[in-house]
């Protein structure tokens, strides 16, 4: 938490609005529309429910194809399942790691020739990063295809100076716990189109109709945000860019301290990418380790009660999606097999960054020579600072 929430929320409960509208409902939905540049948002209690909405605005139903991105946290895929989708996966490019432009025109045609034009294409910014935009809209303009951008981790991110968040028909953002502003839970779609993101709150709020009485036409869902979480939601947005920053700085930190050592790569912006940096991955190849593996560095980092995470698993190699249509190109399943999350917290101090870079190179230690370890012949320098657990002043 920043500063702010806590008065945002006695405002909110001083003025007695404890429901899923409110005051800072609407401001808070202001307030995204504003630093995304766009015209019209819905504040809504989860990411899911904003991707739910966002294909039933489009009219996915029973036996339709919605195109995703195989590389992503399972939510982006699941509300397919929910209205009787059929996902067909996509697999990503090395460059972003995100959707593969040509995996994606592959999918299509596939989809055409079953008769089925897909109803929509389901890109992701993955860890902050965002995808080929560009490419991915012209091939969706080419055959009419509506994009829902699932930017649930890359607030703050920008393409070509465009807000991640603003670049499909529709957007997708999350306010969970763990992204990189929260309202505990929460989430919220975003659009150009305000009739269709004024359909969404009507929808996510049982879909009842004018009238003195409760009237119903159309089948509604219980999506909306509360107002006590929409207040804690305007305060996260005054540190909004505040934590961008400290993202960021995790991620160049770990990069200048741990990219010498062979074998661990870390992921730069493409041309004109700006990422959050929500999450600082690396990917760890273990032929170029001398055997140290992703695994090894998360038990070596887990002794110290140090939680670090392998990516995404990829959807089309999931249990759930195991029959799924997927276009793939060996790309995410490398990613995954190489790839770890290390701590990003916003919070995390230079002591703490220092001791997760200290545990990592500790690791690469070879050779006899203290401070130094030798690669093919060469030496390196690998005296990172090890703080003591006294001089943390962990929380
Ligand atoms: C977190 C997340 C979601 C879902 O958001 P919730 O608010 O947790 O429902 C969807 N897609 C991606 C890529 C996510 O990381």
């Amino acid at each position: 938490m920043g500063e702010k929430e806590w008065g945002y929320l006695q405002q909110a409960f001083a003025s007695n609005w404890i429901a899923p509208l409110g005051p800072c409902v609407d401001k808070f939905e202001d307030e995204i529309a504003d630093y995304l540049q766009v015209e019209a948002v819905a504040a809504l209690n989860s990411g899911t429910a904003a991707l739910h909405l966002a294909l039933k605005l489009l009219g996915v139903s029973t036996g339709d194809f919605v195109i995703c991105q195989s590389f992503t946290f399972v939510a982006s895929a699941n509300p397919i399942l929910y209205l009787g989708g059929i996902p067909v996966f996509v697999d990503s490019e090395p460059a972003s790691w995100n959707m593969d432009p040509a995996c994606l025109q592959d999918a299509i045609e596939w989809c055409l020739q079953q008769g089925k034009k897909p109803k929509a294409i389901i890109p992701v910014h993955l860890y902050g990063m965002p995808a080929d935009m560009n490419s991915i809209n012209a091939i969706a303009d080419k055959y009419e295809i509506p994009v829902v951008e699932d930017a649930a981790e890359a607030l703050g991110s920008t393409y070509k100076g465009t807000a991640c968040g603003s670049l499909g028909k529709l957007g997708v953002l999350s306010f969970n716990g763990n992204k990189i502003i929260t309202t505990s839970g929460g989430g919220a779609l975003t659009g150009n189109d305000d009739d269709l993101i004024r359909f969404a709150r009507h929808l996510a709020s049982q879909a009842r109709d004018p009238a003195p009485h409760y009237e119903h036409s159309t089948m509604g869902y219980n999506y909306r945000l509360s107002n006590l979480c929409a207040a804690i939601g305007l305060g996260q947005m005054e540190v909004i860019d505040e934590r961008v920053i400290q993202r960021r700085h995790n991620y160049y930190y770990y990069k200048d301290k741990l990219s010498d050592l062979p074998g661990i790569k870390f992921l730069p912006e493409p041309e004109g990418c700006f990422s959050n940096r929500w999450l600082s991955t690396i990917l760890v190849d273990e032929t170029k380790t001398g055997g140290i593996s992703n695994q090894k560095i998360m038990e070596v980092l887990a002794k110290e009660s140090i939680e670090a995470r392998p990516l995404w698993k990829p959807m089309h190699t999931q249990p759930l999606y195991k029959n799924a249509k997927a276009f793939t190109n060996g790309v995410s399943e490398k990613l995954f097999a190489q790839g770890l999350c290390l701590p990003s917290g916003s919070n995390l101090k230079l002591a703490e960054l220092d001791e997760v870079i200290g545990l990592i190179r500790s690791l690469f230690i070879t050779s006899e020579i203290p401070g130094k370890a030798s690669y093919g012949g060469k030496l390196i320098d690998i005296s990172a600072p090890r703080p003591s657990k006294e001089s943390m002043n962990v929380k």
